[in-house]
């Protein structure tokens, strides 16, 4: 049996969650569209604050770009920006970088000039035999610019021997494998695609000046004030011009979708409304139902904040103990580098949270998260909470354990990293040092966003980093050749 990592390994920088995902935004038909995108992206900058990229779309038909590392604010506060981004059409592109550099290269949106004119694609997602068409590719002479699995889009356009750019995208979303929600631009579109089983997220809105909005999430839209249409619905492709709202199917219905279920207990903003549900109501939902299933005598409910704080109010109602932040979160830390002495490492956590003593001293707590990856943040609050005077701390987790790496575009440590992969809930407990701990069901999951139950045979959603049920092939984890081949890290968003 190992424990948790030592404290001198953890990171400063390190919420120990699974990180998000990147998030694409694109807008047709306003005059105002690298604004638009770039409100849209600070909207969703939770999904990814390693590096954005906006690429506009001008009437005479010449692409402009401009992509920076760093937030949304870093790049595109300045005016002069955005007046050097002109046109009517844009997408953009905030970049989540799980491994290796964050190098100019690798932020998107990707752009190449083909014989039918420029071409622009932003994507959300991970595809999963991105090695094995790398591979084929390169074979071809196809000379890759960036190590994101998302050149792959580019490529296959590039070689297809269809005519025209919807059938050359058609062609290439039919050699891949994965999760993705792409925005792509050409001269005479903007375009949406999700996946066959639609993993991840994508929603179409209208503008009411005229024009259309595609964002990963409805906060994308509602920062531009546009209107809620629709989500693009899995294995659709939606085609934007001055005609209107196109919609082409070139996969058949999936008969069981496979949304991202971590969407709602995690990755979503709060406000947003995902395939129909609100994810605040959800993730109250999710609490009230871990209630129930691992309710204990508690004093107080407290919040890990941010994303624990919906899912603790849920509890908090449904057990009816008092709700209080007993934990105070500073906003302001960022993703700090690592200092170099176990010393400040070991300030780790603090910088980030805060015990409110007066909300925690003689009190039996519950503390409420939203998961446990390695563990090693979880060891440092409940720690905390005591130093703050907690009679006993009982954590409770609103989703099931992870006991699986997500392939699909989220950053999760290998599969030996995970506590929840080589412990049982008491000895996770042991090692994180509380009383109780407890996770809501997968069927307690399943029955708060609505449904009876997980069905194994058509489970409505992906789960499978709790379960290890990875209904898309993982074709590059099953390769064997000659990988990888340089510069290829399928590890971009
Ligand atoms: S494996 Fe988990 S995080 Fe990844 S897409 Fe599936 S549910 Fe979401």
């Amino acid at each position: 049996m190992t424990d948790a990592p030592a404290a001198s390994q953890w990171d400063i920088g390190d919420d120990d969650h699974p990180h998000e995902e990147c998030g694409v935004v694109g807008v047709w038909g306003s005059p105002d569209a690298a604004a638009l995108t770039a409100l849209g992206l600070h909207a969703l900058q939770h999904r990814g604050q390693e590096a954005a990229g906006i690429v506009s779309l001008a009437p005479q038909g010449q692409f402009h770009a401009h992509k920076g590392r760093g937030l949304v604010g870093d790049n595109f506060s300045n005016a002069a920006v955005i007046a050097g981004l002109p046109g009517h059409a844009a997408l953009g592109h905030n970049r989540y970088a799980t491994t290796g550099e964050t190098a100019l290269r690798n932020v998107q949106p990707l752009y190449a000039d083909f014989e039918f004119g420029g071409f622009a694609v932003a994507h959300n997602g991970n595809l999963t035999n991105a090695h094995v068409l790398k591979r084929a590719l390169v074979r071809r002479g196809c000379l890759f610019q960036s190590t994101t699995d998302s050149e792959v889009f580019i490529h296959l356009i590039a070689i297809s021997l269809y005519s025209t750019v919807m059938d050359r995208l058609i062609d290439a979303l039919k050699q891949v494998q994965g999760a993705y929600s792409l925005v792509a631009l050409h001269n005479g579109a903007l375009i949406g695609a999700r996946d066959p089983l639609g993993v991840r997220p994508l929603v179409l809105g209208k503008l009411a000046a005229g024009g259309f909005v595609l964002s990963s999430e409805t906060c994308g839209l509602d920062i531009v004030g546009a209107d809620f249409v629709r989500d693009v619905e899995p294995g659709e492709i939606v085609l934007i011009d001055d005609a209107g709202v196109r919609s082409i199917r070139p996969f058949a219905r999936p008969a069981s979708p496979r949304f991202c279920i971590f969407e709602y207990i995690y990755f979503a903003r709060p406000d947003s409304i995902v395939e129909g549900t609100p994810v605040y109501d959800t993730r109250k939902r999710i609490g009230a139902e871990l209630a129930r299933e691992s309710g204990v005598a508690a004093d107080v409910i407290v919040p890990v904040p941010d994303s624990g704080v919906p899912a603790a109010m849920g509890y908090a109602a449904e057990a009816g103990i008092p709700f209080e932040l007993g934990i105070i979160r500073n906003h302001y830390v960022g993703r700090t580098f690592i200092e170099p002495t176990d010393q400040i490492r070991n300030l780790g956590v603090k910088l980030k949270h805060s015990a409110n003593r007066s909300m925690i001293e003689g009190k039996r707590v519950v503390l409420v998260d939203d998961s446990i990856v390695r563990g090693t943040t979880s060891r440092k609050i409940v720690e905390m909470v005591r130093q703050a005077g907690a009679t006993e701390v009982h954590m409770r987790i609103s989703s099931p354990p992870t006991t699986h790496s997500c392939f699909y575009g989220i950053d999760t440590p290998e599969r030996s990293k995970l506590l929840a992969a080589k412990h049982d809930v008491a000895e996770m407990a042991r090692i994180i040092g509380a009383d109780s701990l407890g996770f809501i069901s997968l069927d307690g999951l399943y029955r708060a966003l609505g449904r009876p139950g997980r069905d194994a045979a058509a489970p409505a959603y992906c789960d499978a980093c709790f379960t290890g049920d990875y209904a898309i092939p993982l074709l590059d984890q099953q390769d064997n050749s000659e990988r990888p081949l340089p510069l290829l890290q399928v590890a971009n968003r």
